[in-house]
This record gives structure tokens, C-alpha cells and sequence, in this order.
């Protein structure tokens, strides 16, 4: 049997593969996207729901300044309701530290024009009706929002199956397939498909799944992967239109009135192989998360084990045994971050906890994404790290691979994002974000 080909075939049915998708079939583009589990199956379906520009690196801020511009139309163009609001963002700062943070990160708002400014202590408590505490002022952008994220990645899907785009779920991609020095398709668990070129937005698994093709080449793509927890609380009538971080906990009221409410900053890392294999690459971001971030033993670690002696047959077992892969949450961590929601907003007091999950996020030693063609591999593109913040960053990013593979050229320079960053002599790891 002759395999079906493509234009593209994408890797990854989350909100970046899908909004890839949804731009290249818009043009008229055969595409296929390959999700190994089901739509917005993993980080996609499980984030916060924040879109912001606020706070970022300023690296990732002229993309984002256009991805808010989308996500304003995102209703209309999806035609979906994603329960997109344009609320604003509001960073709280209990110190003269954090305001003082806040207000260096202001500069790169000004040189963007971005509508972000600081708030007095007083000003952000009128902003939030019976706000506990005393806060030295706060970080606020109007034009930021928030938005549902399970129902805009499906809506990505939709719109792009409306497209012609071919959605197919429940297909493990196991290898690229290569010819002439180019990827030229993939083999997946149903069978080969052939493509002109190939995207990999496979979130938390890029890095694992992309090294036998990368290390022939000398090439690497250090990315670890940390456990983040996510509650959310019974529904209260609406009184929040923006999105909140106090530090200790971030928090938005979505739509039916629930809260979600999640633990700041604090955030589990996998314990795997891979931590001695990056050690060097992430010791600058484990040294400026190190009182937040703490080790998680798991499955992950014994399966991460069984990847290192069996290579990628192991790792396409371990992709078929986690459809979806979705690490129970930290209990201990979701019911402090709720302690604490309460102990701030005590009108809420009365709020129960009606959920928990966890999301396995994928990082960068520099905390911002790659969005490259994999050098030495034509046709060969990858979309990945968005390192905690890839919700809101998500359609843009979409969009500047499906310009890349399209046109050969995006329509913004991503000389920030390129793939050898991290092995070239000088690079610093930093990352310029609050
Ligand atoms: C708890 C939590 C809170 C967050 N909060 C926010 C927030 O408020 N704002 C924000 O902007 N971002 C947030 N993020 C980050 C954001 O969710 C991610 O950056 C973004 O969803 C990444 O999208 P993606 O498409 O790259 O990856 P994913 O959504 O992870 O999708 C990758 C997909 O690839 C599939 N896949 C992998 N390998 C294969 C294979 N070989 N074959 C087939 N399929 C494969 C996976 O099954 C998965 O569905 C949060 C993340 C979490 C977990």
C-alpha cells in the first residue's frame, strides 16, 4: 500500500500543533496532526488559563504583543466560544523587593508599549474586594486575559479539521523517517506516513523523543520536565475579571464562577536520568528556582531508567502506556495553595476544593522556548520548552511554524529561539522574566 503524504505532518495534538495546524490547512495545506493520546490531552488541557504578556522575557515579547492581538479575534476565527475575557493580569508584591522587580521589568513593557503599570498597595486592594494582607503594591496589565484551555485547543483542532486538516488521536508517532539527509515522514504505531515536512510540538516528550535522530548529528536538546498542580473550587458569584499572583498562589475566576486556583511558584522536578545528563545546562535555573522547586521521585524515574537501557523502544512503550500522561496531583501542595486563596480572600472562605490535577511541564535551561528547523535535518521543524508559559504563547507560536514551513521564512525573527543556543560558547541561560 502506497502511505498517504502530506505537506506537514505534526507531531502533537496540543494548543501549538494544533494551532500550526489550523494555520497551515487555513492556506490550503494537506496536514496531518498526530496525537498520541487525545486533544489537549496534557499541558495544553491542564494550564491555568493565563495569556499574558506581563512578566515575560522580554525575548518572547513581540510575539506575544501579536498573540494578544489574536487571541482577541480567536473567538471569531475559531468560531468557538474559548471563554476568552480581557481582563487584565494583576502580580501582588508583598515587598519593596518584588515591587522593585516588578518595576525593572516595567522598562521592557514601556519599550514595547505594552499597557502594563504599577499599582499602590491601596490601589490593588480596591481592585480586589476584601484582599487580606498587606501588599506594597502590585504589577498590572489591563490587556491581558484569560481562557479556557481545553476548549481553544479543540477549537484549534476543529477549526483546522474544518480546514482539511487530518486529526487523528489514540497514534503514537515512533520515528521520524529519513531520506537524503531530510525528514521525509514518520512511522507511527498504525503505520508510515509520508510528509514534506515534519513539526515536533510534542510538549514534555520532544527532547526524549527527537535524541536518536539528533545525537548521530552532535546535536542536543536539553529539556527537563516538572510536575505542577491545579485545583479548583466550587463556584461563587462572579467578582474577579483578571487573573492574580501573589506569589505564594496564582488564581482565576473562570466563567461558571470556580476558581482555579494553583501554588505560585512551587513546583516538583522529575527525578530522571536526564537531570544528570543537563546538569550543566540547568544549573543557572536550578540555582534561581532552588527554593521553589523540589525533587519528585515517581514512575517516571524507573521508566526514565528503562529509557536509558532500552532507547526508544522503551520510550514508544512508555508513550503507548501514557496516552495521556497525567501525574496525580500534589495533594499537600493544593491544599495549602487553597489555605491560602482563603486566608487572602476570606469572602471565600466557604469555598471547597472540587478538583485536583497536575501537568507535566517541559523546561529550558533558559525558560524560553525552541522554535527552529533542526540543524542538519531538512524539513525537520520543532516547536518546544515553552517552559510554564506556552497556554498563552501557544497560537503565535503556531502561526511562526506554520509560516516557517510554509513560506520557508517567518514573519518574526527567531534568532532568540534557535535550536544551538544552548551549546554555543557564551550563551547565558538567564532568563529576564518576573
Ligand atoms: C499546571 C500547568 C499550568 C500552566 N499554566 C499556564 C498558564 O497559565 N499560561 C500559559 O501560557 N501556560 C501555562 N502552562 C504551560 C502550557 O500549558 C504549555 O506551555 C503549553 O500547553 C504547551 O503546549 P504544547 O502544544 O507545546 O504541548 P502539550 O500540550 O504538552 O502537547 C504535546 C502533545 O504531544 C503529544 N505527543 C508527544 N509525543 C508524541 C508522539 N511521539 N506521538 C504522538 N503524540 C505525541 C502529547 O500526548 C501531547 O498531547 C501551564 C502548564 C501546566 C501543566
Amino acid at each position: 500500500m502506497t502511505p498517504q503524504r502530506y505537506d506537514a505532518a505534526i507531531i502533537g495534538g496540543g494548543i501549538v500543533g494544533c494551532a500550526a495546524a489550523f494555520y497551515l490547512a487555513r492556506r490550503g495545506l494537506k496536514v496531518v496532526v498526530l496525537e498520541k493520546g487525545e486533544i489537549a490531552g496534557e499541558q495544553s488541557g491542564r494550564n491555568w488559563g493565563f495569556v499574558r504578556q506581563q512578566g515575560r522575557d522580554p525575548r518572547e515579547l513581540p510575539l506575544m504583543i501579536e498573540c494578544n492581538r489574536m487571541w482577541r479575534d480567536l473567538p471569531g476565527v475559531l468560531e468557538a466560544d474559548i471563554e476568552w475575557r480581557q481582563g487584565g493580569l494583576l502580580y501582588l508584591a508583598r515587598d519593596e523587593a518584588q515591587l522593585a522587580k516588578y518595576e525593572a521589568w516595567l522598562d521592557h513593557a514601556r519599550n514595547h508599549r505594552i499597557d502594563s503599570r504599577l499599582l499602590s498597595g491601596a490601589e490593588a486592594a480596591a481592585m480586589i474586594p476584601g484582599l487580606r494582607g498587606t501588599w506594597c503594591g502590585a504589577l498590572y496589565t489591563p490587556s491581558d486575559g484569560h481562557a479556557d484551555p481545553l476548549k481553544t485547543t479543540r477549537a484549534f483542532a476543529a477549526a483546522a479539521r474544518r480546514h482539511g486538516a487530518d486529526v487523528r488521536t489514540g497514534c503514537v508517532v515512533e520515528a521520524i523517517e529519513t531520506a537524503g539527509g531530510g525528514a521525509c515522514g514518520v512511522r507511527t504505531e498504525a503505520g508510515p506516513i509520508a510528509a514534506a515536512t515534519v513539526l515536533v510540538a510534542a510538549g514534555a516528550w520532544t527532547s526524549r523523543f527527537l535524541r536518536p535522530l539528533l545525537r548521530p548529528l552532535g546535536l542536543d536538546l536539553p529539556q527537563l520536565y516538572v510536575r505542577a498542580t491545579v485545583l479548583r473550587t466550587t463556584a461563587a458569584p462572579p467578582a474577579l475579571p483578571f487573573g492574580v499572583w501573589s506569589g505564594d498562589i496564582g488564581f482565576r475566576q473562570r466563567r461558571d464562577g470556580t476558581f482555579n486556583v494553583a501554588p505560585g511558584r512551587s513546583s516538583d522536578f522529575y527525578v530522571v536520568p536526564d537531570l544528570v545528563r543537563y546538569l550543566r545546562p540547568f544549573w543557572p535555573a536550578y540555582r534561581r528556582e532552588r527554593g521553589d522547586a523540589r525533587p519528585y521521585f515517581s514512575r517516571e524515574t524507573v521508566d526514565g531508567l528503562a529509557h536509558l537501557v532500552g532507547g526508544q523502544p522503551a520510550l514508544v512503550r512508555q508513550m503507548k502506556r501514557h496516552r495521556v500522561f497525567a501525574p496525580p496531583p500534589n495533594r499537600t501542595a493544593a491544599e495549602r495553595a487553597l489555605t491560602a486563596f482563603k486566608r487572602l480572600l476570606p469572602a471565600f472562605a466557604g469555598l471547597e476544593m472540587r478538583e485536583a490535577w497536575a501537568g507535566a511541564i517541559e523546561v529550558t535551561p533558559d525558560e524560553v522556548p525552541v522554535l527552529d528547523a533542526v540543524p542538519g535535518v531538512r524539513n525537520l521543524v520543532v516547536a518546544t520548552g515553552f517552559s510554564g508559559h506556552g497556554f498563552g504563547f501557544g497560537p503565535i507560536a503556531g502561526r511562526v511554524m506554520a509560516e516557517m514551513i510554509a513560506d520557508g521564512q517567518p514573519s518574526f525573527d527567531l534568532h532568540a529561539f534557535r535550536f544551538t543556543r544552548f551549546a554555543e560558547a557564551g550563551h547565558s541561560h538567564d532568563h529576564d522574566a518576573v
